[in-house]
């Protein structure tokens, strides 16, 4: 008798050979600059929470006081009895932050842009998307049966030249991009963006995901950062990163949200977002809107770390396959030559006492380190950082 699943073991086999393989860690205690994994303490430079909010009392203290007063679940969809006055104030405060005139939360960013892209078009219509953009965006981009075309990252030329010769032959036209690039940490050059899609009438959807928080005067993002703040946009993001709490977003006008409200299917059948959640996440936006000095603190960190890799790569003669990658966001990457240099390195950093992220294909297309940086960082663990990197990356003739 054959059996149907033993193609599993020689994949996973596969898997491992090709240094894929890939495990969940456990981390334990309050989410912060310093983790501990297997009982030890780690200098954590692979986080989201950009601003140290995961851990907040005041997060913890709202989403405490919503579990007495509103239990642990929503027990339903918003539609039918998952709906709460919190989740109200939460869109409220995301449109006020964004300065849309609505916003709808989702249970997470991923199904924020699978809704959404499905809910905007279908397979009459032609989908224009940065080749780099975030899984949930692909997976957003085949479940609405739409055509796609994908451009080289930032390439504007590329992408006006799929307009002309693509465009008309749809229906709809929509823009797809992240706005901070979750894997290098460059922004999208949005104002061009929107000047082609007004060009060509297509609508843009922007995912905020790692900038919501963390970049622009105020915190709203890189729609805010590069002035784009009240032109026709669809804004997406999540609740958990910068935001330390759990969901996604989609902020635009009101026909938009209260079109998604009505057609976008991981809104309408799925369970509401959970009081505890929804009350951290209208706690976190109070916090981003009263203490600008988290962001600038991020951005002090941010800018010493990058400026500092880049000097050490510079001086330690190596490959030119190592390069620290353009960045405008507290993500810098390192890119190394192969996944087994990668995790070579990784795992000097962790021995060392640093947590970064050891990113291998098919994650991105080539191996990287990547250090997020906190606002609740301090400039002694930056230097930490980088002199362990200088001593894990050694030269490796290749
Ligand atoms: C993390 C991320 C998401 C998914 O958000 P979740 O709320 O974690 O599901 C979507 N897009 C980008 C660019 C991300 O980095």
């Amino acid at each position: 008798m054959s059996d149907p699943y033993t193609w599993l073991d020689q994949a996973l086999k596969t898997l491992h050979r090709a240094d894929w393989y890939r495990r969940p860690q456990a981390i334990a205690g309050l989410p912060g600059p310093i983790v501990e994994i297997d009982g030890r303490s780690l200098l954590n430079f692979a986080s989201n929470d950009y601003l140290g909010l995961a851990g907040h009392p005041a997060l913890i203290a709202a989403a405490t006081e919503a579990i007495a007063h509103e239990g642990t679940g929503s027990t339903g969809s918003r539609l039918i009895t998952g709906h709460r006055d919190r989740h109200h104030q939460l869109e409220q405060a995301i449109a006020d932050l964004k300065q849309t005139e609505d916003a709808v939360v989702f249970s997470s960013g991923y199904l924020a842009n699978l809704g959404t892209i499905a809910a905007l078009v279908g397979p009459r219509d032609g989908i224009f998307s940065d080749r780099d953009n975030h899984a949930s965006l692909l997976s957003g981009i085949k479940l609405s049966g739409a055509k796609a075309y994908s451009y080289h990252r930032h390439d504007l030329t590329e992408l006006r030249e799929l307009l002309e010769v693509y465009g008309d032959r749809h229906r709809r036209r929509l823009i797809v991009t992240d706005s901070v690039f979750s894997m290098d940490g460059d922004v999208c050059p949005l104002p061009q963006l929107l000047d082609l899609a007004a060009e060509f009438d297509a609508m843009t959807l922007v995912d905020e995901a790692h900038a919501t928080g963390v970049l622009g005067r105020t915190g709203a993002g890189a729609v805010e950062a590069l002035g784009c703040t009240g032109r026709p946009l669809v804004q997406v993001g999540t609740l958990s990163k910068a935001l330390g709490s759990l969901g996604g977003y989609v902020a635009g006008s009101r026909s938009l949200i209260d079109y998604l409200r009505n057609r976008a299917s991981t809104w309408i059948y799925t369970t509401g977002l959970s009081p505890a959640d929804t009350a951290a996440a209208i706690a976190a936006l109070d916090l981003v809107r009263t203490e600008p000095e988290r962001r600038a603190q991020l951005h002090t960190h941010a800018n010493y770390l990058r400026t500092e890799l880049a000097e050490a790569i510079a001086t330690l003669d190596l490959p030119p396959s190592y390069h620290v990658l353009p960045s405008e966001s507290p993500i810098i990457c390192i890119t190394v030559p192969n996944p087994a240099t990668v995790l070579q390195i990784g795992s000097a950093l962790r021995e060392g006492g640093i947590l970064a992220g050891a990113i291998r294909p098919p994650t991105v297309p080539t191996s990287r380190i990547r250090f997020t940086v906190r606002a609740d960082h301090s400039r002694e663990h930056c230097d930490r950082a980088i002199a362990l990197l200088r001593e894990a990356v050694v030269p490796s003739g290749d």
